[in-house]
C-alpha cells in the first residue's frame, strides 16, 4: 500500500525554436521522484535539437524506447520508461497545442492509419496485429462525429475515490459517500486490505449510505497473495463490491487469473501498476482482469497507451483508467475521451477515476459536471503546470522546499 505519499511529479517541458512549450510529468510518491529525473536527463540527448515530425510522434516514441543502451533498464519497465511518459506525453502536449486541438481530438481525428501507426506493434501481433486494429478503428469511423457531439454535452462518466481513504472516520465517511451520490456519481471507491474487521464494518456503512444502486469498488493496493485476496473478498461479498483492483502485484498474471476466478461475479480491475502493454496482453490473453485501469505515465506515454486501448477494444475489455496522484486526471481523460469517439466507440461500464486533489496548479484542470469529465476545450494535453506552482514547488529550491 502507499500509506505515506508526498505528492511528486519528474517535469519536462520541450522547447521549440518557435517559442511552443509541451509540458509533461510522470507522477511519483515521493523518494525515487530523482531517480525519474535523471532518467529523464539520460534521454536529453536523443531529443535536444532535434527535428520533431509532428506527423510521426510514433517514430518519436519509438526512437526513445528502443534506445539500445537505456533499453538495459528496463526493458520498457520502471523509472526509465516513465521518464519516457513524461518527455512523450510532453510532446503530445506540444503537437496539441501547435495543432490548436485538445489531445483528445487531436488522436480522435487521426485516420486508422495513422492512430495504427502511433503504436508499437513489437511483441503484440500474437495477439493483434495491425490490420486486425485497422479493421476495429475503421468500424468506428462512421460514429466519430455523433459521438463527439455526445462526448461535448455530456462529458465522460467518472467515479470519486474521495469518500474511501483509510483512515476516515465512520461519520466522514458516510457523509462522504452521501455527497458523492448528491454530486451524481454513481460509483465510489474504498481502499481496503488493512483490516478485515474495519473493512467488513466501513463497506457495510458505505452500502447504507449510497443504497443498493450505487457502486462500490474496494482497492487493495497490492496487499495480498493469492489465497488471502479470495477469502478476503468473500467476506466482502454480502456488501456487493462491484469490482476488486490490484488484489496481488501487477506483474502476476496467473494470480490475478486465479484470483478472479475465485471472487467472480466481483470483478477483478489493475492496471495503474502494469509495467507496458506486453503484460497487458498477457492479462488479456489468460483472462486476468475485468476492467482495465490505464495510467497516463506510467506506460510510455500517448503512444503505448494507444497501443493498450486498441488491445483492450479488440478483446472487449473496458478501459478505466486511474487517476488522481499529480495531473493524472488532467492527463487521463484525454485517453478516455479518445477511446470513446475512435477506438471502443462506447462508455458502457467505463468510469475514469477522479479524486478532487492537486487541481488548482494546471493552467487547464479538469473540470466535472453531474459524475461527469467535461472534454477539455484547451489545446494540448491539459498536463501544464501554472508558472507559480512550478517555482514554489520545484525542488530543492522553491519556496516550499525552502520553508
Ligand atoms: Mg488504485
Amino acid at each position: 500500500m502507499n500509506p505515506d505519499p508526498d505528492y511528486s511529479a519528474a517535469y519536462v517541458v520541450l522547447h521549440t525554436d518557435e517559442g511552443m512549450e509541451g509540458h509533461g510529468f510522470c507522477f511519483t510518491i515521493g523518494r525515487g521522484n530523482e531517480v525519474c529525473v535523471a532518467a529523464i536527463e539520460a534521454y536529453a540527448p536523443l531529443v535536444e535539437g532535434t527535428d520533431l515530425d509532428l506527423g510521426d510522434l510514433g517514430g518519436f516514441a519509438r526512437r526513445l524506447l528502443h534506445d539500445s543502451q537505456l533499453r538495459w533498464l528496463g526493458p520498457e519497465k520502471g523509472a526509465v520508461h516513465m521518464a519516457a511518459a513524461a518527455i512523450i506525453n510532453a510532446a503530445f502536449d506540444l503537437a496539441g497545442k501547435i495543432a490548436g486541438k485538445p489531445v483528445w481530438r487531436l488522436l480522435a481525428e487521426m485516420t486508422p492509419e495513422q492512430i495504427v501507426d502511433l503504436a508499437d506493434w513489437r511483441y503484440l501481433t500474437d495477439a493483434l496485429t495491425p490490420d486486425r486494429a485497422l479493421d476495429l478503428l475503421r468500424e468506428a469511423v462512421p460514429g466519430r462525429a455523433a459521438r463527439t457531439a455526445d462526448l461535448l454535452e455530456r462529458g465522460y462518466p467518472a467515479y470519486t475515490t474521495t469518500p474511501g481513504w483509510l483512515g476516515y472516520t465512520d461519520d466522514k465517511l458516510g457523509r462522504l459517500a452521501r455527497e458523492a451520490v448528491a454530486d451524481g456519481f454513481t460509483q465510489i471507491k474504498l481502499k481496503v486490505g488493512a483490516d478485515l474487521d474495519d473493512d467488513v464494518r466501513r463497506l457495510r456503512l458505505a452500502r447504507e449510505a449510497v443504497g443498493p444502486d450505487v457502486r462500490i469498488a474496494v482497492d487493495a493496493n497490492q496487499r495480498w497473495d493469492v489465497a488471502p485476496a479470495i477469502e478476503w473478498m468473500e467476506a466482502l461479498k454480502p456488501f456487493d463490491p462491484y469490482w476488486i483492483e490490484e488484489p496481488t502485484s501487477p506483474d502476476d498474471v496467473l494470480g490475478h487469473a486465479a484470483i478472479r476466478r475465485g471472487v467472480s461475479p466481483v470483478k477483478v480491475a489493475t492496471g495503474e501498476h502494469i509495467a507496458n502493454r506486453v503484460i497487458v496482453k498477457q492479462m488479456l490473453q489468460a483472462e486476468a482482469l475485468d476492467v482495465l485501469q490505464i495510467d497516463a505515465c506510467r506506460v510510455a506515454g500517448v503512444t503505448e497507451n494507444v497501443a493498450i486501448l486498441l488491445l483492450a477494444a479488440a478483446f472487449g475489455v473496458p478501459v478505466c483508467p486511474h487517476a488522481g496522484g499529480v495531473g493524472l486526471c488532467e492527463a487521463v481523460q484525454h485517453l478516455s475521451m479518445f477511446d470513446y469517439v475512435a477506438v471502443s466507440g462506447s462508455t458502457e461500464n467505463r468510469v475514469i477515476e477522479y479524486v478532487d486533489h492537486l487541481h488548482e496548479h494546471f493552467e487547464d484542470p479538469v473540470r466535472m459536471s453531474r459524475g461527469h469529465y467535461s472534454a477539455p476545450a484547451a489545446p494540448g494535453m491539459s498536463t501544464q503546470m501554472k508558472a507559480a506552482s512550478l517555482a514554489a514547488y520545484a525542488h530543492p529550491h522553491g519556496e516550499v522546499w525552502r520553508s
